[in-house]
């Protein structure tokens, strides 16, 4: 056995209650955390780190993204979310080989883990093929990250003698398939279905999906909102055949009816937002407020970095940022100035850590910093130029931190990141495979610089 011991650090728990922020120490014996807290003898660990410089927490949770599309970063910045279903999946999607699923998901999900993230649940709808699959699965595997890998189907436009995709089930063999293929991955890569749902497909489909997914015991995520959904009843029904519980993850949600909200929180359905694709693509304004006003709070997901950024803190403090701003425009159409939204830093820090944790069901392994979790954790160097002086850690982290404060990153009790540096051979050709990749993708579309600036 390994044990490791972090000394004399400011940890952030994010375990809730009074002991979310203390200064001790950090035992990991193998993949798990043995003991939280001031006064942990060193004796007998195998490697001791100086913790006194280093505000410790548990690895972010990345609660929804589209990774395969690493390679057309920022393709679709300034589009609307029409243009980005025309272009990138009507036509850039349907380019993509296993080999460049494959080289996508590997520097999305190392890019994730050098902002960060330790989980990241990967909501993949680019399988044409059962070896894009498989391509997905091995690049997650092969990046070393926690992922949910969340199996989803293309939406290519209608072809002829062949059913348009809102008519299509989804295929139980590749769920059996994979269910066997990921066993020995048990614990780092956990499979859910990314189905369509009553926004994008019919009824006959979307009731098929949810039963299939609830036949398995795995998670139903589903896109939900942007203009006329293909099923309005399709909630309802799903409500009625008793197929809505805490394994149904809503992405999105900005047009659902305050009632339908209601009913579907009350039946434990997990929610997930994307503040940045959200704010760009025009859904409208994330429901973080309208959750909050029903008693829950959402996971928080980077979405699609064919548009912004897949940094999870800048997406915790954006999410921050946004609802602060409508809570105060709602306060003052009511007369009332200077008073405050009750959101704080440490709600957003809760969004990308334990409700993320909740959102997978996994709230017992990961989130939080507590013995018994596996040892999933960001180390951010306390002395940078922009983070000092620190008065409070937790405000720190979220207002005022970016990817160059992470010292490191460990997952399951291995270093992923260290002192600065990601930990993982062959990042330069990777690179250029991915450069390579998104271009041969662009031309083959006929994409051309003036469609996307
Ligand atoms: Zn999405």
């Amino acid at each position: 056995m390994k044990s490791m011991l972090i000394k004399d650090a400011t940890i952030l728990t994010m375990h809730g209650g009074s002991e979310d922020v203390l200064r001790g120490d950090v035992l990991i014996r193998d993949d798990i955390i043995a003991a939280v807290g001031p006064g942990i003898t060193a004796e007998g660990s195998d490697e001791v780190v100086d913790g006194r410089n280093l505000i410790v927490m548990p690895g972010l949770v990345n609660a929804h993204m589209h990774t395969w599309q690493t390679a057309l970063r920022s393709i679709g910045s300034n589009w609307t979310f029409p243009e980005y279903l025309r272009w990138v999946h009507a036509g850039l999607a349907t380019h993509f080989r296993p080999r460049d699923i494959y080289i996508s998901t590997l520097v999305g999900a190392l890019n994730q883990l050098d902002c960060g993230t330790t989980t990241l649940v990967d909501w993949c709808h680019n399988n044409p093929t059962p070896a894009h699959t498989d391509a997905a699965v091995e690049a997650l595997r092969a990046s070393g990250i926690r992922a949910a890998f969340l199996h989803g189907t293309p939406k290519p436009d209608p072809r002829p003698g062949k059913s348009p995709f809102w008519e299509v089930a989804h295929p139980r063999e590749e769920i059996v398939r994979l269910r066997q293929a990921l066993m020995p991955d048990a614990g780092m890569i956990s499979l859910g279905l990314a189905v369509l749902g009553p926004h994008y497909a019919t009824l006959e489909v979307t009731l098929h999906d949810f039963r299939l997914a609830q036949e398995f015991g795995l998670i139903a995520s589903v896109h939900e909102g942007y203009g006329p959904s293909r099923c309005p009843e399709g909630w309802a029904r799903l409500e009625s055949e008793g197929l809505l519980n805490g394994l149904v993850n809503i992405v999105h949600g900005n047009e659902l009816s305050d009632d339908r909200l209601g009913r579907l929180v009350d039946r434990g359905v997990r929610f997930t937002v994307t503040p940045e694709s959200e704010l760009i693509c025009g859904h409208g304004h994330p429901i973080l407020g309208r959750l909050r006003n029903l008693g829950t709070w959402p996971s928080i997901g980077a979405d699609i970095e064919s548009a912004h950024s897949g940094d999870m803190l800048t997406a915790a403090r954006t999410a921050l940022t946004c609802q602060r701003s409508l809570d105060n425009i709602e306060a003052r159409a009511r007369g009332q100035f200077g008073g405050k939204s009750g959101l704080r830093a440490r709600d957003a820090l809760n969004w990308v850590t334990m409700e993320g944790a909740r959102m997978l069901g996994q709230e017992d392994r990961i989130g939080s910093i507590a013995p018994g979790k596996q040892a999933d954790l960001l180390i951010l160097r306390a002395d940078g130029l922009n983070l000092q002086p620190i008065h409070d850690p937790i405000s720190t982290v979220v207002m005022q931190s970016n990817a160059s404060n992470i010292d490191s990153v460990m997952v399951a009790g291995v270093w992923r990141k260290r002192h600065g540096r990601l930990l993982h051979d062959g990042l330069d050709s990777a690179l250029e495979e991915l450069g390579e990749c998104g271009r041969r993708i662009r031309q083959a579309v006929g994409l051309h610089l003036t469609d996307i600036t």
